[in-house]
């Protein structure tokens, strides 16, 4: 059976999609039946003739597909999604003129923006191609931010689960990014640890050395009240910038995944990590630890002074199931290599499974297509109980 992403991908309207699917149509049928025969099926004249003409046309590349889908949360670049949730792929300049089935030259649209978006510009309905540009930049900007405020409201990691805090550069990143290391609830018990802050928000290492360490390595796991401050430094990250899903940017393809440089994101799965070797002295040399995905490996620098206990660094050598929040410093692509390799620098290190009777990440990023389809499933089950 044929997949709606099949005629989606040459600029079908997802509606007729879905209903040719449900028809049992192939691209190989609607190709050989006359249109009479297709209209006997249920279709209108105006359906068989986008579908005559739509499939003539090269397919635009799933990974594109799911690219366009994905960055715009399967919404309408221009109203939002308010006139409507279904959507068209359109091609910015007409396909007939360009056969231009590049990201740029591609947006997301419902049918009403789509029937404006056909409307010559300059005339008061219509929309210039610069416009729909811009409008597919913002939403996109919008739906990022969106998805990453999603995920730090979902984060909830157990503090007594976070195995390793990149603290200078968490506290960097803030300074950057929000301006400031902001006032947080978690800085609370840290003081209560005997841990003095700076005027400018910053910890103050020398307590962290005499008050957190045993002179083995830089934090020694005072309990998890301490690791709530990493958390919510990650949060407030998060509420600034997105935090790009490494997941779902695994399926986008290799021209998503180098976008990608010098952007937030996070990772769930497994990590597997080099020996750390003891005593952890400072400065101390990263450690590699690695985790591999079908079309990625990412090379995370664990800096061992900020592994916060006994049990994290014996843990980070074996294979893991760990969420990493990391910043992106490299994406590369050899041309003899068929995975990608991204570089990251982690900023926080969660040990979801086996620890103090955890038995799982109480969080689970969204692959927002996937999402979206299985949604759509769903309410198109309903739709069908409806009708029985
Ligand atoms: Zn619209
Ligand atoms: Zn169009």
């Amino acid at each position: 059976m044929a997949k709606i992403i099949d005629f989606v991908n040459y600029g079908v309207p997802l509606e007729l999609a879905e209903r040719a699917k449900r028809l049992n149509l192939t691209k190989a049928k609607i190709q050989a039946f006359r249109r009479p025969e297709l209209m006997q099926m249920g279709l209108s004249e105006e359906d068989v003739k986008c579908l005559k003409d739509c499939l003539v046309r090269v397919p635009i590349p799933d990974e594109t597909v799911y690219l366009l889908l994905g960055n715009s949360n399967s919404t309408c670049c221009v109203c939002k999604g308010q006139k409507g949730q279904t959507y068209i792929i359109h091609h910015i300049k007409p396909y007939a003129t360009s056969q231009d089935n590049k990201y740029e030259n591609l947006i997301v649209l419902c049918p009403s923006c789509h029937d404006i978006a056909h409307h010559p510009s300059g005339l008061t309905l219509g929309i210039s191609a610069k416009n729909l540009r811009k409008r597919k930049a913002d939403w996109e900007n919008e739906v990022a931010l969106a998805n990453s405020h999603r995920a730090a409201a979902q984060f909830k990691i157990t503090s007594l689960g976070v195995d390793y805090a990149n603290i200078t550069r968490l506290e960097q990143a803030c300074r950057g990014l929000l301006g400031e290391i902001p006032a947080l609830s978690g800085a609370k018990n840290l003081r209560n640890f005997g841990v003095r802050f700076h005027a400018d928000g910053t910890m103050n290492i020398d307590d962290i050395l005499e008050r957190l360490s045993n002179g083995r390595f830089l934090f020694n796991f005072p309990g998890s009240a301490s690791s709530l401050y990493w958390i919510e430094l990650v949060e407030q990250l998060g509420s600034v910038v997105p935090f790009h899903d490494i997941n779902a940017a695994d399926t986008a393809g290799v021209t998503a995944l180098h976008s990608l440089s010098g952007q937030f994101a996070f990772y769930t799965g497994f990590c597997q990590g080099e020996r750390v070797p003891e005593p952890i002295r400072w400065p101390s040399d990263p450690i590699n630890v690695s985790a591999e995905l079908d079309n990625v490996v990412i090379n995370f620098a664990v800096d061992p002074l900020y592994l916060l206990s006994a049990t994290a660094i014996s843990r980070i050598r074996e294979r893991n199931r760990y969420a990493v929040y990391f910043w992106i410093r490299s994406v590369d692509t050899e041309p003899a290599m068929t995975k990608t390799t991204i570089s990251a620098i982690p900023l926080l290190i969660a040990a979801p499974a086996g620890f103090n009777g955890f038995s799982n990440i109480p969080w689970i990023p969204t692959n927002e297509y996937e999402r979206h389809m299985m949604d759509r499933e769903s309410r198109k089950k309903d739709d069908d109980n409806e009708l029985l």
